[in-house]
C-alpha cells in the first residue's frame, strides 16, 4: 500500500473536487489515504486514511444492504441489476424502462431502495447511522448536516426522479421524506479504516466478523458484490473489472471502496475526481494494489 501511495502520487493534481453539492467543494482537493481491512482482524492504513470524509454514493451500498436483507429477492421488483452508461443522475433510462431503475446504484435506484425501506423503519436516517456504526465500529460516526443541508438545497433532481418513478406506481411514501433520508445516507462522513471495516461482511459471505451478524446470506452478498463490481463505478464499471477486477463502489466525496471476496476490503480516498465521478488518485491507488497483490476476483 506505502508504494501504491507514492505512485498514485503522479495524479495527485488531476481531476476536480465534486462542487454540484456545493459543501463538498471546501474539501482540501490533495489529501489521499487508504485502508485495509483483512477477515482475521488486520487493520493496516497510509496517508489521511483515518481522516473522516462524506461517503456519498457509498452509503448505496450499505442501503441495498439493508433492504436486501429485508425484502430479499422481491427488491429486484422495484430496481434492476443491469449496468448504465448514462451518468449516476440521468433520468432518461427511467422513463423508458417505465420508472423501474437500472440498477440500485444509480441515483433513481438509490431513492427506491430507500423508498422500500422507508416503508419499513420509521426512522431511516438512524437506522443507517446506526448500522454504519455497528459495521465500522465507530460509535461516534453520524451524518453532517452541512452536507446534508446542501445537498437537500440542490436536490431538485432527487425530486424529479422520485415523481418519475411514482408516476409509474413505483414509489410508495411521501417523495420529500425519501429524499431526506437519501441524503442523510450521503452525508455520513467515515475514514477509510471505517469503510474498510464496514464493507467486510461482504468479503465473509455476508456476516459481520465483530458481531457475528449474518446481514446478508452467503448467496446475496456474493450478488450485491456482483453488482459494485458491474455497475459500481457508474459507467467506469467495464473498465473498473479490467484495471481493478474488484467488487468496487465510489462516491462523489472522492472514496472508493472495493470488496476482496473471502480475504477482506481496501477503501481508498482523495477528493479529486474524474468527469464520471470516479477519484482519479483512489481508483489509481486501488489498480497499483490489485495488480501488485494479484488481487482480481478473475486471477
Ligand atoms: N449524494 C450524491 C448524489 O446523489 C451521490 C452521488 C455519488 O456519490 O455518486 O448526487
Amino acid at each position: 500500500m506505502e508504494r501504491a501511495a507514492q505512485l498514485s502520487a503522479a495524479c495527485r493534481h488531476e481531476g476536480k473536487v465534486a462542487d454540484y453539492i456545493p459543501a463538498l467543494a471546501c474539501v482540501a482537493p490533495d489529501q489521499f489515504g487508504m485502508a485495509v481491512a483483512t477477515i482475521d482482524g488486520g487493520v493496516h492504513c497510509v496517508g489521511d486514511g483515518e481522516t473522516r470524509f462524506s461517503i456519498q454514493s457509498i452509503s448505496k451500498v450499505f442501503l441495498l444492504t439493508m433492504a436486501y436483507g429485508s425484502y430479499g429477492e422481491d427488491l429486484w421488483k422495484r430496481v434492476g441489476q443491469h449496468p448504465s452508461t448514462n451518468p449516476f443522475n440521468s433520468l432518461i433510462e427511467l422513463e423508458l424502462e417505465r420508472g423501474v431503475p437500472r440498477n440500485p446504484f444509480l441515483n433513481p435506484g438509490a431513492l427506491a431502495v430507500a423508498d422500500a425501506l422507508l416503508s419499513r423503519h420509521t426512522h431511516l436516517e438512524s437506522a443507517m447511522v446506526s448500522l454504519m456504526r455497528e459495521l465500522s465500529g465507530s460509535a461516534d460516526l453520524n451524518y453532517d448536516s452541512e452536507v446534508f443541508n446542501s445537498e437537500l438545497r440542490s436536490s431538485s433532481r432527487h425530486h424529479a426522479a422520485a415523481y418519475l418513478m411514482q408516476s409509474h406506481g413505483n414509489f410508495s411514501n411521501e417523495v420529500g421524506e425519501v429524499v431526506r433520508a437519501y441524503c442523510a445516507s450521503c452525508a455520513i462522513e467515515a475514514s477509510c479504516v471505517e469503510l474498510a471495516r464496514a464493507g467486510l461482511f461482504l468479503a465473509n459471505g455476508g456476516r459481520d466478523i465483530a458481531s457475528g451478524r449474518q446481514l446478508l446470506s452467503a448467496r446475496e452478498a456474493q450478488r450485491v458484490c456482483a453488482l459494485m463490481l458491474t455497475t459500481g463505478t457508474y459507467e467506469y464499471s467495464g473498465m473498473t473489472a479490467f484495471a481493478i477486477g474488484l467488487p468496487t463502489k465510489s462516491g462523489v466525496g472522492g472514496g472508493v471502496l472495493a470488496v476482496i471476496p473471502g480475504r477482506g476490503c481496501i477503501c481508498a480516498w482523495s477528493p479529486r475526481l474524474d468527469p464520471r465521478g470516479n477519484s482519479v488518485r483512489a481508483m489509481k491507488a486501488l489498480e497499483l494494489v490489485s495488480n501488485t497483490a494479484g488481487l482480481s476476483v478473475f486471477a
